[in-house]
């Protein structure tokens, strides 16, 4: 058999050719990506294999009747595509590093609303033989779509979890239906009209199913579900490069797929959950505020009484958390931890899983004040050294030391890894009051006895802190 006869130009070769030079490059962008002094670059290669990809397939991509794309289509493709880059580009220059986390999120919103309506639209081509590939990207884009515009809400404070414990059973009876929707357009016997009609009952409900499905999870369990999301959106585009049988689409769809997934159990087991107990909720937002215990009292420290005490440790731990993101307090807080090394102090941060708002926070936070990277110690890692650490400097973070974590079976985060800053020698504690952290309970640290509280912003009170030492 020739490639005459199997109808294979040159052009179909090299644009196969260009596909798999864009998956190695994908590839070459994820290696990079997993170290934050080359994750800068490894955007930029995965971004370059994806533009290799575009360009090739609107330039050699040919139908079963041998055209290329149409013109007026060309002109379509590329003005959809500088509206996009330019609107993009423009949001993500102006964000502030503090809402990055809700960026996200809307960006995979967007990414599962493609792929839905890539699903839609294709369900009616008489040319797509993937009926069931089509649904399942219809169902998984839509539930990507309306799931992370609910995170975008929650971690943007516009949108409060709702958690009943009937919402469990209905969203049990959502999914039921999705199946039998699934299942009788495949498989039932219904004229076309009424086929295409129940199509887009499955895309409301599944838009649906998104929002009830992400609105009762709240609390310590939301970081699962945004990288579950993520992963869903890849899920929903590899669909849709099935659909189109277009490899590049395939493989870029099943590396977010496949990353998102290894981020969402990862993030499970860092929690100390279950996936099954997150999707069906059992921590909630709940409100639930754990156990009424007494409370200490709550004992303050000076600039300078923080000063001397720094400066004469020989171990200082750093615990930063969504307050230094919010306060951009990284670049102070590198500043002091030079001086303190300078002064003859071991200084290391520790690093917990879900510390701010988005998967590595911490870490990209950190690195852009060029912390060196060895100074980031996991929380497990940590752990056992604190007894041995002189001072804890918690800076912004509160849900991810709270104590009530190990000793309060009634607490919302019961059974959540923390970093155990109470068992060190001491800690100062910076925030702004005693305003409660995501999770929104009450934290016993800052009564323990060896707890001191720094209010203000973390940034002044570093400020402050940076003076201090200088002045010892
Ligand atoms: P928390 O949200 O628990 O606490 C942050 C603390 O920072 C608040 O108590 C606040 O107290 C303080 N704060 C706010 N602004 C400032 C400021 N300018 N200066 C100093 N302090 C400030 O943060 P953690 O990092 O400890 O925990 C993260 C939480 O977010 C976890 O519950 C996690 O599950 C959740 N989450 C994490 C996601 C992720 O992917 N990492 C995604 C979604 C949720 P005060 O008002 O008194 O200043």
């Amino acid at each position: 058999m020739t490639m005459d006869t199997l109808n294979i130009t040159n052009g179909d070769i090299i644009l196969e050719f260009i596909y798999l030079l864009s998956a190695l490059l994908f590839v070459y962008g994820l290696k990079l990506l997993s170290s934050p002094d080359s994750a800068r670059r490894g955007n930029l290669w995965a971004g370059a294999g994806m533009i290799m990809a575009m360009i090739a397939t609107m330039v050699l991509h040919r139908n079963g009747e041998g055209e290329g794309i149409k013109g007026a289509n060309l002109a379509i493709i590329l003005g959809a595509i500088a509206f996009g880059g330019v609107i993009g580009a423009v949001v993500a220059r102006r964000i502030k590093m503090t809402a990055m986390p809700q960026l996200v999120s809307f960006f995979n919103a967007t990414g599962g609303a493609a792929s839905a309506l890539v699903a839609l639209i294709e369900f009616s081509n008489p040319e797509n033989q993937s009926g069931l590939v089509t649904l399942l990207g219809l169902i998984i884009g839509s539930i990507a779509f309306s799931g992370s515009m609910i995170a975008y809400g929650k971690l943007n404070g516009n949108v409060k979890d709702l958690f009943t414990k009937w919402l469990t059973y209905i969203n049990l009876l959502i999914l039921a239906g999705i199946v039998f929707l699934l299942l009788f357009i495949l498989f039932g016997h219904a004229p076309a009209e009424t086929k295409q009609t129940l199509v887009y009952i499955l895309l409301a409900v599944s838009l649906i199913y998104g929002i009830s499905f992400v609105i009762p999870i709240g609390g310590a369990d939301m970081p699962v579900v945004i990288s579950l999301l993520n992963s869903f959106t890849g899920i929903a585009a590899a669909m849709a490069g099935f659909i189109y049988q277009n490899q590049a689409m395939i493989l870029g769809g099943i590396f977010v797929g496949a990353a998102g997934m290894i981020l969402t159990l990862l993030m499970c087991k860092a929690m100390n959950r279950s996936l099954i107990n997150v999707i069906i909720g059992a921590f909630g937002g709940g409100g639930a505020e754990g156990l009424d215990r007494e409370k200490g009292i709550v004992k303050e420290i000076s600039a300078t009484d923080a000063a001397v005490m720094l400066n004469y440790s020989s171990k200082v731990v750093i615990v930063p958390g969504y307050g230094l993101a919010v306060a951009q307090a990284q670049h102070i807080c590198s500043e002091m931890d030079e001086l303190l090394e300078a002064n003859g102090v071991e200084v290391k941060y520790a690093i917990h899983p879900v510390a701010g708002r988005m998967p590595g926070h911490m870490n990209v936070l950190l690195a852009e004040a060029d912390v060196p990277y060895e100074k980031l110690v996991e929380m497990d890692e940590i752990n056992p050294d604190m007894s041995k650490t002189d001072v804890v400097v918690v800076i912004g973070a509160n849900d991810v030391v709270n104590p009530a974590a190990l000793d309060d079976p009634s607490s919302p985060i019961y059974g959540m890894p923390i970093i155990r800053v109470h068992e060190a020698k001491n800690v100062i504690v910076m925030k702004r009051g005693m305003g409660k952290g995501y999770a929104a309970i009450e934290n016993y640290l800052f009564y323990n006895d060896n707890t001191r509280m720094f209010f203000g912003s973390a940034k002044d009170s570093l400020q402050k802190l940076v003076s201090e030492i200088k002045a010892l």
